[in-house]
Order: C-alpha cells, then structure tokens, then sequence
C-alpha cells in the first residue's frame, strides 16, 4: 500500500469522484499487479489463491480487465482450480446422514467455500482505514477543508466510514457541514437535470448538472472495483 498525505487527498478533491474510492481504486490496482508479479515465484501467494477460491466476483472484473499478465493468471488460477477439484474428489470419502436429505451434497457445498476472504476485499478495508484517518487529520487544516467544500465530496459508503471514525467534535460538525451542503448541491442539480430532459424537459441546454446523474451513481454505489463482494459495509 502505498503512503498517501492530505496532499494527495487535497489534489483528488478537484476530481468528481470519491477521493477516498480513488485511492483505494490505486491500491487495488497495485496490489493485483503485486500478486500476478508474485504468483509465479511465491508459492505461498497460490496457497492463499486456493484458500481464497480466488478472488470475488467484482474483482475478479479487475483481473479480466488486467493485460499481459496471462501466464501469472493461468498460473494462480490453475491451483484454484485444482483446490476445488480435488474437494470434488474426495467427495465419495464423506459420512453420508442417510436420515437428512442431500447432506453429502452440503458437505460438498461447505468445503468448496472459500476459508479466505477475497484478498482485493481485504485490502480495500486496510487501505480504508488508512485513508479515513487522514481525511480526519485534514479537517484540522483550513486549505483542506476548503477542498473538501469545493469538490463532489465523498461517497456514501466513506461518509459512514467518516461518520465512525473518532474525531474531535468540532472536525465532525466541519465535515457534516461540508459533505450536506455538496449533497444539497447535487440535489438540486438532478432537480435541474430532470425538469431540463425527456419528453416534458424546457429545452435548455445541459450544464453542469448534464453529470448529475452519473455523479449521483458514483455517491450511492461508489467507484468502479472498489467495493467488492466480500467487502464488510
Ligand atoms: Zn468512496
Ligand atoms: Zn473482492
């Protein structure tokens, strides 16, 4: 992972998205290079990739966008395969409950669940954890904070994330302050956007509020390929 300082999270904030997605979309990203880099002189990084099943169906989007790292790929996925075949296997060596109906199947089920967290879920959290503390240290310095109220804010799930971190109260109502008046913005603006197209819109030209809608997407889902499956909201 790497150390990222309000600096960062300060040159972020001129973008539309999420600061916090973003950086963590960073670090993903990273960290699956790491693991397709890795995968073929680490034994222990296809252990943890047979534990795992792999990784979850959202990120698993990432490593089908991820090029030139087919071998790697094939590499890892050949043990996940191999894991799960061989539980396949073994499935005649199982105590059958002849009283309960498909217990062998359940049994099956069970033990080709994966015993690992999804390992991009898992970093998403770590990195999270990270970047909310110095979102929260930021809010003690003045050109930070009027960053903050000048982008997009963050996304719903990071605001939560904010909302739990412990912070001095005087920070918190600067951050609830912030975070309501972009809300209220953006608000307005899909109110803009909607009376503006279709069918009964006036026929003004789009602006700013053109991206609303999409904005609006970004802060109630998050961004792409960060907040996988397995991850704990
Ligand atoms: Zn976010
Ligand atoms: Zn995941």
């Amino acid at each position: 992972m790497a150390v990222y300082s309000q600096f960062d999270l300060i040159a972020l904030m001129a973008q539309p998205e999420c600061p916090i997605c973003r950086l963590i979309q960073n670090d993903v990203r990273r960290f699956v290079d790491g693991l397709l880099y890795e995968s073929s002189v680490d034994p222990s990084s296809q252990q943890k990739f047979r534990a795992s099943r792999g990784v979850c169906a959202v990120h698993s989007q990432l490593l089908r966008e991820t090029r030139g790292y087919s071998v790697p790929m094939a590499t890892l996925y050949e043990a996940a395969i191999d894991e799960v075949l061989s539980v396949l296997d073994s499935a005649g060596s199982l105590p059958v409950n002849k009283l309960r109906r498909n217990s062998g199947g359940r049994q099956i089920s069970e033990k080709l669940k994966p015993s690992k967290r999804c390992p991009c879920c898992v970093t998403v959290e770590a990195s999270e954890r990270l970047y909310t503390q110095v979102f929260a240290d930021g809010l003690a310095d003045h050109a930070f904070v009027q960053a903050f109220q000048q982008s997009q804010g963050l996304c719903l799930t990071h605001v939560r994330r904010m909302m739990e971190h412990a912070m001095p109260q005087d920070a918190r109502t600067k951050f609830v302050q912030a975070q309501r008046a972009i809300w209220k913005k953006l608000l307005a603006e899909l109110d803009l956007f909607m009376a503006r197209s279709g069918e009964r819109g006036d026929g003004k030209p789009v602006g700013e509020e053109g991206t609303s809608w999409s904005r609006a997407v970004n802060v109630i889902g998050g961004l792409q390929n960060v907040f996988g499956s397995e991850y704990e909201r």
